[in-house]
């Protein structure tokens, strides 16, 4: 079973692992994990006892540090106007200290009141460090960066290095000051994707209209949505045509004309028309919710770099610190000029860079950046760990139905074998496929109905069953059919005449006989080309297409498309199969599919991409990045964000490594001070974390910049 739980006051990423590993620690806690940007903390526990789980957990996040809040927006409230103060009074103190610091400088004063003055300047910058490090050294946290920075500085204090002890206190405080709103901003710039929610509806109920909260409304009800507004659930029009704006799902401001029938997700904004909607999911499953949670539970997936960097700041401070007391106390012992304070000092500027603040802070945020960005173009991410594959991706292998075309049938042909008419075939062929979800299905009965103008009476159909990747089997008006490919037929011990065309050919039996045939024809879409061209540019190696349909149509596709190699006749299950041929330890294997029957392959390969699964909860489940639209334009785009975020990730890594090993190295030499150990602590964690925030850019190379409009 799974808790979730909104933390408040988690100050730092490092702070975040710790609690991490101290709850995984806990008797009946399978998971812990809990991502410091959104706060959200998920445990995975046992079923049984969950109740005094619960508590231990509790009883442990309060132990671990008394100002974290559990679920308690009220109090946060109180919190943030008391932080406001507290935060002031900082300024203040900084403000003050630095200013004695500056006026000692250039004073000469007598010796005595010299040093009060920098102690009295060192402790109001400095206290609640000290009272961090004091508090932390009864529970057995020597390594914690607080006692790192008190030891270091009062060391300075104690070889009589006054200026540098205070001025490093103020720069390490400056630092993290500008990093924690540096942090912030970017929460903000990922949580912005959140305000894309509508705060009610306006629910209409017998001619009259009422505002009320998302959670009050329920499926098949009524809402109006007026210009200007929000959508605030996915439904239905049922009244009037409108234009939406599209920009908070898509990522680009483009504007699609919606008429009754055509179905409306929430985070659209409605432009020109007053519409009514028929509610058809819930506050908790509309579109909306649906990316904020996904976005949100993301960076609990870690990549990993991010597992690789939480592994290395366990032994990267143990390992400075162990260099440090060599270098102070075993070092001047066998050192030619024994000059004991001037080892020390060196050993206590390995001290100050001695957290791996910068990539423990900067890594996740990268990668959670990265997943806003892409969730503010139309791809959702499920974790930083996919984002992290998809960088790297080798093959990317299509499904054809619905992902390479449209999905959108259109009779071509109705062929009636000896006493049948066309008419009686076209209607057996709509009555059986009634119930099924296939692409192929809908767009029969649709056009069926269009045609004939006529509805189905379901009275008349018994016991239909889907036959996946083949057809249905249905008994109409007590007559048993089969409807579907050529496999199916044969499969049946059904005789007579096939055919091949580059068309689908949807055949009917009737009663073990070959009535007739339908000839449908999809349409490839416009961007499948471009996109199968974008990806080779990237690095894709092979780019290959998996159908059920027959050799002919998925020939002529593959063609169209210019993909590298296609398998046609393929069963769902030939299509896992088929997956071991592509398949070796090097090559990350990328599958796009519509859902609809392609979840067991979705979740097979190493990143599963549904298109246009938003509203099918099959694929939700079993993708790992998802297309809000079907637009396979997006996938290149998905890529290219991806590289991006590694980049930037790997950039942080060497420039944040790189130059705490050079102020490591300079300091054993001597040349380095503490000015420098700031720097390359605090200084470069905040260059990290800027820099991080350059993954929200999306890379123009692949954004799009043409209509998605399909209705116009
Ligand atoms: P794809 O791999 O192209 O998405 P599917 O595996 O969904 O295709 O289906 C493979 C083939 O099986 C289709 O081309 C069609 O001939 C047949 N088929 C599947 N479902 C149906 C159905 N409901 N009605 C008719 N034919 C179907
Ligand atoms: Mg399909």
């Amino acid at each position: 079973m799974k808790l979730e739980y909104r933390l408040g006051n988690v100050h730092c990423a490092g702070c975040a692992s710790a609690l991490e590993e101290i709850l995984q620690k806990i008797e009946g806690v399978k998971s812990a994990s809990l991502n410091f940007i959104s706060n959200l903390l998920v445990l995975e526990i046992n079923d049984h006892g969950h109740n005094e789980i619960k508590e231990n957990v509790t009883a442990a996040i309060k132990k671990f540090d008394k100002r974290i809040t559990l679920d308690d927006p009220h109090k946060e409230e109180k919190r943030a106007k008391k932080q406001k103060v507290l935060e002031i009074l900082e300024y203040v103190s900084l403000a003050v200290s630095f200013a004695i610091v500056l006026t000692l400088f250039f004073v000469d004063t007598n010796n005595v009141l010299e040093l009060c003055l920098y102690i009295f300047a060192y402790l109001i910058v400095g206290y609640k460090v000290l009272w961090q490090a004091f508090i932390n050294l009864f529970k057995g946290k020597m390594l914690d960066e607080n006692f790192l920075m008190t030891i270091a500085t009062v060391g300075a204090f104690a070889i009589g290095e006054f200026t540098e002890a205070v001025a490093v206190m103020i720069f390490y405080l400056i630092g993290e000051i500008f990093q924690n709103k540096a942090v912030k901003r970017s929460e903000k710039a990922i949580k912005s994707i959140a305000q894309v929610k509508a705060e009610y509806a306006t629910l209409v109920l017998d001619n009259t209209e009422m505002q009320v909260t998302l959670e009050k409304v329920s499926v098949g009800d009524i809402i109006r949505v007026k210009p200007g507004e929000r959508v605030p659930l996915d439904g239905k029009v049922i009244e009037g045509a409108c234009y939406v704006d599209t920009k908070a799902l898509t990522g680009e401001s483009q504007e699609r004309y919606l008429k009754v029938n055509d179905e409306i997700l929430s985070g659209m904004i409605v432009t020109n028309e007053t519409i009514l909607v028929k509610v058809t999911a819930l506050e908790h499953e509309s579109t909306v919710s649906k990316i904020i949670e996904l976005v949100e539970k993301s960076s609990n997936n870690k990549s990993k770099t991010e597992k690789f960097i939480s592994r290395f700041a366990k032994y990267y401070t143990p390992i400075v610190v162990g260099l440090a007391l060599v270098l102070a106390f075993i070092v001047p012992i066998f050192s030619l000029y024994q000059n004991f304070s001037q080892w020390l000092y060196r050993a206590l500027v390995f001290l100050v860079v001695s957290c791996p603040c910068a990539l423990v802070i900067s890594v996740p945020l990268t990668f959670f950046a990265g997943i806003g960005a892409a969730a503010r173009n139309g791809i959702l991410v499920k974790g930083a760990n996919y984002l992290e594959i998809l960088s790297g991706v080798s093959t990317v292998i299509f499904d054809k139905t619905g992902t390479l075309t449209l999905g959108n049938f259109k009779i071509s042909n109705i062929v009636a074998y000896e006493d049948k008419e066309e008419e009686e075939i076209l209607e057996f062929v709509a009555y059986a496929e009634n119930f099924s979800n296939h692409r192929i299905a809908k767009s029969i009965v649709e056009e069926y109905k269009l045609k004939t103008q006529k509805d189905i009476n379901v009275a008349w159909i018994n016991g239909a069953a889907e036959i996946a990747g083949e057809g249905v089997q249905a008994n109409i008006f007590g007559v048993d059919c089969l409807v579907g490919n050529r496999k199916l037929m044969t499969d049946n011990n059904v005789v007579g005449e096939y055919f091949s065309s580059p068309n689908t050919i949807i055949y009917l039996a009737q009663n073990g006989t070959l009535a007739g045939y339908i000839e449908i024809v999809d349409q490839v879409k416009p961007e499948a080309k471009t996109t199968v061209e974008a990806l080779r540019e990237q690095g894709v190696k092979t780019v290959s297409m998996f159908t059920g349909d027959n050799e002919q149509t998925a020939k002529a596709v593959a063609m169209q498309v210019g993909v590298d190699c296609y398998h046609a006749e393929l069963l769902p299950v030939d299509k896992v199969k088929k997956l071991d041929e592509h398949e070796d330890n090097k090559t990350k294997l990328a599958f796009v599919g519509d859902g609809i029957n392609d979840a067991v392959v979705l979740s097979t390969v190493d990143v599963g991409i549904a298109m246009g699964g938003v509203g099918s909860d099959i694929a939700i489940e079993s993708a790992d990045v998802v297309i809000i639209d079907d637009d396979l334009s997006r996938i290149p785009l998905g890529i290219s964000i991806s590289k991006k975020t590694k980049r930037i990730v790997t950039e942080n890594i060497v420039f944040a490594l790189g130059i705490k090993a050079l102020v490591l190295v300079l300091s054993t030499l001597g040349i380095a001070n503490m000015w420098l150990g700031v720097f390359a602590d605090v200084g470069v964690s905040l260059l990290a974390v800027l820099n991080s925030l350059r993954a929200l850019i999306v890379p123009k190379r692949y954004k799009k910049n043409k209509t998605l409009d399909k209705t116009k």
